[in-house]
Formats: structure tokens, sequence, C-alpha cells
């Protein structure tokens, strides 16, 4: 196998340090969520990693992750929350996934499943206390809860959780915040009303289980911080919460420029004077953010070096001074920080963006690589 030129280096200690940090603050059972490949840092490796620090439960978007989770060997809790119409409940049934309704026409779709799978479902509710995106709207909730209570009753399912998600929690003064806890307090309440009592009521996000205490009920779905990346730039405490992915590149040419050289497609950047600048080999194909040209800094050789002109396809240039350093020298585009790298925090900010979207995106040609010292 060739060496591999670009490489996503997840260190798998640093997911286990964090899911044990957001445990120790919460207080209550965890639910660590790894949809979307696990924000891009491997579904199931990052899995193994947050079973190992105690979450009781994950979370991902679509049935097929949660399936590929217990085709991995994973039998804890599971719960996904996403589903389309004509989605595979007897799949999810028989898997013992928990699977979340937001509407009566998706309850049939489920019981009709029930049958299918021989089996009861593990069914959640959820509510949209504002965020206007999934869930039961607060005026169709009252009926939801009343076929579920009645599906119950039949034996169709058990009724395992009620839910709902932030739509404000990186900002914690935002009033949402509160109109929301307060709908989903009520939400509850129509549900305890009407016979249901779900194992879990569950409303926060990595934002929220750090920033609300009292959004944090019985379980708490950490996504973002669960891999060491603030879910609120600027309001977070320092936990000691640490990214356990860094990006890294090998330098594919270093070469001098004179004064006045445009660099890059559309020639957006000009060298002011002479200049050494390096190739990086990865580039948008690889989820390099094409925003972040001329914005971004990479570590090499010690130094942060900005990155000049546009982010292309394949590479980027980073202006490297009058250094002396060689092609072949280790580029990290973002990382822990703790050798002075940028961080993905960074990248987004650089690219008018969120964290999440740099560690989820960033794929392409770079090949994942796992750290784990064991466990600790
Ligand atoms: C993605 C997601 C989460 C995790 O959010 P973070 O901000 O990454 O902690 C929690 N709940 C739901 C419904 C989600 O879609």
């Amino acid at each position: 196998m060739s060496r591999a030129r670009a490489e996503i280096v997840v260190e798998l200690p640093l997911i286990r340090h964090n899911v044990r940090v957001l445990r120790e603050h919460t207080g209550v059972e965890m639910m660590t969520v790894v949809k979307a490949d696990g924000y891009g840092h491997g579904m199931v490796p990052a899995a193994r990693a947050a079973r190992d620090a105690g979450a009781a439960w994950l979370g991902v978007a679509t049935i097929d992750e949660a399936l590929g989770l217990r085709e991995a060997g994973d039998t804890g809790r599971v719960l996904s929350w996403l589903g389309v119409p004509g989605e595979d409940y007897a799949a999810a049934i028989s898997a013992d996934v928990d699977v979340t309704a937001y509407s009566v026409a998706e309850l049939r779709e489920v019981a009709a499943a029930v049958g299918a799978a021989g089996r009861p479902a593990r069914l959640q509710l959820k509510v949209d206390t504002g965020l206007s995106r999934g869930g039961a709207p607060l005026d169709a909730w009252e009926d939801l809860v009343a076929e579920a209570a009645a599906g119950q009753a039949r034996g169709d399912w058990t009724v395992t959780g009620i839910w709902s998600h932030f739509a404000c929690s990186d900002e914690p003064e935002h009033p949402a915040n509160d109109a929301q806890e307060a709908a989903f307090r009520h939400a509850l309440e129509v549900g305890e009303r009407a016979g249901l009592r779900p194992e879990v009521r569950h409303l926060a996000n990595s934002a929220a289980a750090i920033l609300r205490p009292s959004s944090r009920f019985d379980l708490v779905r950490c996504g973002i911080a669960s891999y060491g990346l603030d879910p609120a730039p600027g309001h977070t405490p320092d936990l000691g919460l640490l990214p356990a992915m860094s990006a890294v590149a090998e330098l594919a040419m270093v070469k001098r420029i004179p004064a006045g050289a445009g660099v890059s497609y559309g020639h957006t950047w000009h060298a002011p004077h002479a200049t050494t600048v390096g190739v990086v080999p990865v580039g948008y194909g690889d989820g390099v953010p094409r925003h972040a040209s001329n914005h971004a800094e990479v570590l090499v050789g010690g130094r942060r070096r900005p990155v000049r002109g546009r982010v292309c396809m394949d590479q980027l240039v980073v202006d490297l001074d009058d250094d002396d350093v060689a092609a072949g020298a280790r580029a990290t585009l973002f990382g822990t920080g703790r050798l002075g790298e940028p961080t993905a925090q960074d990248w987004a900010e650089a690219a008018g963006t969120i964290s999440y979207e740099i560690v989820t995106r960033i794929g392409g040609r770079f090949v994942r690589r796992y750290v784990d010292e064991g466990q600790e």
C-alpha cells in the first residue's frame, strides 16, 4: 500500500476523554451522537470509544446508520430520528433500535412494521418546540400522544422517550431557549396525562448540555463536544475538551516565487516580495473549504503559514516566507492545537462556517488513521 499523502488522524483516547468530561459535567445519562460517520471521525470507532467512556446511548439520524452500529456489534441503546416515508422500520425494530415518530402518519408506518418484525417497537416521540424542523408541531402533539398511547395499549410499542431539539442553544441568552424549554415541559405534561411514562426525556445537545443545566432532564445528546470541539464559541467554559481529529499532509513542492507573482487561480494574492511557497496536496475535493482561501493557516515547520490565493480542487499554496522548509515536510491543516496548529474552529472562522462542517466534510483522498493507546 502506498504511503498516505494526506491523513485524517483520529485520537480515540481523546474521544473517550471528552465523553467522560461531559458525563461528569452534566451528571445525567449520555447519548453520544455519531451520525454522519461520527462527524467525520468514523462512526464505528467513535461509537466504541463513546461506549468505553460510558455512553449509555448512541444517536444517529438514519436507520441505516443504526443498523451499521448493530452490524459492528454494538448492542446498547441506539436512537434514530430522521425517517422518510417508506422507511424500513421493521429492520430497525428487529435490531432493537429506538425509532422516532414525528407524526401520526409515521406511527402508522411503525405499526405496520411491528407485524413484520414480530416484536413490539421501542418508539420515541419528537415534539417541535420551536426549531420548526422535525417533530410534531405543538398543535398536533395531543393527537400524536393519544395515538401513541393507544398503540402502546395495543402492544405495538413501548413509548421509550419524548424529546425535542433547540434552535439557539449556542446563544445561551437567546430567548428561544426559555421558550423551547417551557414548551417541552408542557409537552411532557401532555404525555403524562395520556399515561406515557417514557424511560428518557431529552432536549439538550452539546451546547445546552454544557450551558443549560435545567435542560438536561434524563439524558443529553452530545455530538460536537464529544469530538472535542466547542459547541458555543465564546460562551463555553473551559472543560478541557480536546479536539480528536487532525488533518495533515506532506508538502508536494517548495519553491521561490518573485515579488509580484500572482498565486493560484484568479491571482487573488500577489507576493509583495520574493518568498518561498509550499504546495499542500489537498483541496476542496478533499473537503478543504474553498471559502477559507486567503484566510486559513497551516502549521509547517513549527509555524503557522497563511494560505495564499484560492484553495483549488486538489491543492493549496502556503507562504513559507524565507524559511528553509523541504518538500515532504509535514503540513498540519488543523488538529488539537497542542503544537500551535490551527483547530477546526480556526478553519471554521476562516471559512465563515462552524467547526461541525469542517470535520464532517473533510475526507475525499485523505486516509483516516486511528491512534489508540489502549484503554486508559
Ligand atoms: C446532531 C444532533 C445532535 C447533536 O448536536 P451537537 O450540537 O453536535 O451536540 C443532537 N440532537 C439532534 C436531534 C441532532 O440532530
